[in-house]
């Protein structure tokens, strides 16, 4: 018997018939003697309708007021499933994240989990009951409810998971597991059978969506096994067992084992959310880096890439990315704030902008995938505005308009194509 933390996002919650769905699998893994806690985000679309609302009454909601009402997707979707549950002759019992508790810091909207009591839970799986827990949300100190972030119920999941010992954490979602870049970008992607949690965070981090980012840190940090796998494939029967242990979805693990064959690059991630920006023409000296980013910084921007050209008579050009979203906000404070203070001659921007990055534990062991990711991109006649790396990473910067050629020749360059070239992804 093992104790499994199942979590179905808001696709897999998306109809009734999808949520019977999950019900029937809930019960063959209850049937099979297995003891199961599930956790579920609201039914998709209706946290995006619920935050609408609010945003019809205020641009900036009250946090509190807001976490009070975006939660309630998730109270709607426990109870459906618990019924669904129900119908099927299986015991179930759902529960808030106030009334498990699930205790969280007081920042509203992107609350941490601090603690999970969990005597309420296993009371109910020692009874033999199923037990469906609220994603997304948790209560602080003042008894408030508070949520976790936009895809927070990955992290609930994992959190539970890590509270209760769980054998496994599963994150049933629409695409079957991890794959080696996006299907979308090239048919070639392969779904990966395993991936470490380095790598995991960093292809999350880079752009990969497939899980928040918190929960695979958090798995990480409680070395919590995580499973990606869909909700749309119905398992044989018969071979359930065998099933879990083998090779179903792309499990996360900390073991990077000792096989000679670890490929060098485990997959290629891309991130579009990417906007540049150049200040020319300043005066190269000390403390003209923190002139320009401390501004930025304390206006809570994050600042990814840096880089900055020699000096040439002495002046230099400073150029930096941050996220599209905060783009406007980052060029008025250095238009306003920054500008004429350092003397800098022009600030320049560019929106259509992409980063791709290379991710694999594999580099740490193997010189030269810098030049070959740098020469195949030259062979594509791909300008390379930035670069970034880290022990397991590396980033360029190009022309949006390049995405898909850098993607699927750099896949291509290291061996990632399926072998037959077609697509695993239905539709696709
Ligand atoms: N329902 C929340 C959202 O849409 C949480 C989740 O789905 O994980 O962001
Ligand atoms: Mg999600």
């Amino acid at each position: 018997m093992a104790l499994i933390v199942q979590k179905y996002g808001g696709t897999s919650m998306g109809s009734i018939d999808r949520i019977k769905n999950v019900a029937k699998r809930v019960k063959r893994w209850h049937d099979h003697g297995h003891q199961v806690v599930v956790v579920v985000s609201a039914m998709s679309g209706e946290t995006n309708r619920l935050i609408d609302l609010a945003q019809q009454i205020s641009k900036q909601p009250d946090p509190r007021e807001y976490d009070q009402m975006v939660s309630t997707g998730e109270q709607v979707s426990i109870s459906l499933l618990a019924m669904a549950i129900k119908e099927l002759g299986v015991g179930a019992r759902s529960f808030t994240g106030r009334q498990i508790a699930i205790h969280t810091d007081s920042t509203h909207n992107k609350a941490r989990i601090e603690k999970i009591d969990v005597q309420r839970v296993q009371q109910q799986l020692d009874a033999g009951n199923v037990v469906v827990v609220a994603g997304f949300q948790g209560v602080n100190s003042e008894d408030d409810i508070t949520t976790l972030g936009r895809g927070g119920s990955d992290t609930t999941g994992v959190a539970m998971a890590a509270a209760l010992g769980a054998d496994e954490c599963q994150i049933y979602t629409d695409v079957d597991g991890v794959y080696t870049t996006d299907p979308r970008v090239t048919a070639k992607a392969r779904k990966l059978s395993k991936i470490t949690f380095e790598e995991m965070l960093e292809m999350a981090s880079l752009g990969s969506k497939v899980l928040q980012i918190r929960s695979v840190e958090f798995a990480g940090k409680y070395q919590v096994p995580l499973r990606v796998l869909s909700s749309f494939d119905e398992g044989k029967d018969g071979s359930f067992d065998d099933d879990f242990k083998n090779n179903v979805g792309t499990l996360i693990t900390i073991d990077e084992g000792d096989d000679m064959e670890q490929p060098v690059i485990s997959g290629i991630a891309f991130n579009r959310d990417e906007a540049k920006i150049v200040v020319r023409g300043v005066p190269d000296h000390p403390g003209i880096a923190s002139a320009i980013l401390t501004p930025i910084s304390n206006a809570n921007i994050e600042i990814d890439m840096i880089l900055q050209n020699l000096s040439t008579n002495g002046t230099t050009d400073f150029s930096f990315t941050v996220n599209r979203t905060e783009f406007d906000r980052a060029l008025d404070i250095l238009n306003n704030e920054v500008k004429d203070d350092i003397n800098a001659k022009e600030i320049h921007s560019d929106s259509n902008v992409v980063k791709v990055s290379l991710v694999g534990v594999g580099m740490r062991s193997h010189a030269g995938v810098a030049s070959t990711m740098f020469q195949v991109l030259a062979e594509n006649n791909i300008n390379i505005q930035m670069i970034s790396t880290s022990e397991i990473k590396i980033s360029v910067l190009i022309k949006e308009q390049y995405l898909e050629k850098a993607v699927k020749s750099l896949h291509t360059a290291f061996g990632l194509d399926r072998e037959d070239g077609e697509s695993q992804v239905a539709g696709l």
